[in-house]
């Protein structure tokens, strides 16, 4: 699915140097690179502030607290993503209300966030899933009409362009409050580890964030609020800071994959490939199609003794999840999340992938059909 080593091959002298360096310094833990990594991200991104931290999902904790939600308050979130920002309303006593998603682009459906607005909606948390930027013009105007939040997470999305109807550009992740961010090592920015970061143009929201993620304190051993440990590690940054410069260079490696899997399967009969909103650049973290009138498990069973590694994200929408079954949904209230856990699954997508690596999953997948 991903070649981390093969693209860890082709900068290894600079990467090495870099993660000797911090040995030599010995500065482990909050190592000038730190610092210097959330600036050069911060640069990248065109955002105020970018406060680095342990993972995405914590990321996505230290948001929720510094925007002060108190328990019982409900946040919207997509019913067809990853787990973490359910995860965390739960934890900090708060209420996910779920919304379905476009049956094409994978994204939270604009058009069913209203009715489920209600006086005690504080925020709507946008997943820019597979790498793709949700309708933030539309989100962000709701979330001015009602007085919402809007934390996006952009996990799977770090440096696809968002354009707004008046020419405006915005990376995802900078357009709501607060935008998160996962250096998980298969993300489209991955670290050799853990590694995550949240992005504001809101001072106050940034400097809050980055005491909380420091136990509460602004100085040592004075705590003024409820905090965490949440830190991006030194030799993160290090690794970190060598692989932003060549991110744009993996966004557009992805992009020649993925337009080679779109013009190979774009009029098949059994394969919907996947929309690209006009509005946001796709920086394809997944390549995911859907699958019609065919079952998942023959495709990718017959795939898998091809050699062709396939992967489902994801097998079951949230509200099917045992662990949300407290928030009493029933089967049937999110129709397209339902049906997209059954047939989505996602190709090999990586920065790496040669032509004839490609061409060999293109006519295995096609001579499924034969
Ligand atoms: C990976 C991911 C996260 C969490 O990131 P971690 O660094 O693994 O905690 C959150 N949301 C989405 C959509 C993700 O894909």
């Amino acid at each position: 699915m991903v070649d981390l080593q093969s693209q860890y091959d082709k900068i290894k002298s600079e990467i090495d140097a870099s993660i000797q360096e911090v040995i030599d310094q010995s500065a482990f833990i909050n190592g000038p690179q730190v610092r210097l990594f959330s600036e050069e991200l911060r640069e990248y991104l065109d955002v105020e502030s970018v406060i680095t931290c342990g993972n995405g999902t914590d990321g996505l904790q230290i948001a929720m607290m510094a925007l002060d939600f108190k328990p019982g308050d409900e946040l919207i979130v997509p019913a067809f993503t990853y787990i973490a920002a359910v995860e965390v309303i739960a934890v900090l006593g708060l209420v996910p209300v779920f919304v379905d998603v476009n049956p094409h682009t994978f994204l939270i459906d604009i058009n069913k966030i209203e009715e489920k607005i209600s006086h005690k909606t504080v925020a709507i948390i946008p997943v820019h899933l597979f790498g793709q930027c949700a309708d933030m013009e539309n989100l962000l105007r709701l979330a001015d009409k009602h007085g919402l939040k809007i934390i996006e997470d952009a996990a799977q999305s770090i440096g696809s362009k968002y354009t707004f109807s008046d020419g405006r550009v915005a990376q995802s992740g900078t357009m709501g409050n607060i935008g998160v961010t996962s250096f998980f090592p298969s993300k489209n920015l991955g670290c050799f580890g853990d590694g995550g970061a949240m992005m504001t143009n809101k001072p106050e929201l940034a400097e809050r964030m980055r005491m909380i993620a420091s136990h509460g304190q602004k100085r040592k051993y004075i705590h003024d609020a409820i905090g965490v440990n949440s830190r991006l590690d030194t030799l993160q940054a290090a690794i970190l800071r060598v692989k932003l410069k060549y991110l744009n260079g993996y966004i557009q490696s992805r992009n020649q994959v993925a337009k080679k899997y779109d013009a190979a399967f774009k009029n098949h009969p059994n394969l919907q490939i996947p929309k690209r909103m006009n509005q946001s650049s796709h920086v394809f973290h997944q390549y995911t199609l859907i699958l019609k009138d065919i079952t998942r498990e023959s495709f990718s069973k017959y795939l898998a003794e091809k050699g062709v590694p396939t992967m489902v994200y994801y097998p079951l929408p949230v509200h099917f999840q045992e662990a949300y079954r407290f928030l009493g949904y029933k089967k049937g209230d999110f129709p397209v999340a339902e049906v997209l856990c059954q047939e989505v699954i996602s190709l090999p997508m990586h920065t790496e992938m040669e032509e004839e690596q490609q061409s060999y999953v293109i006519e295995s997948i096609n001579s499924f059909f034969e």
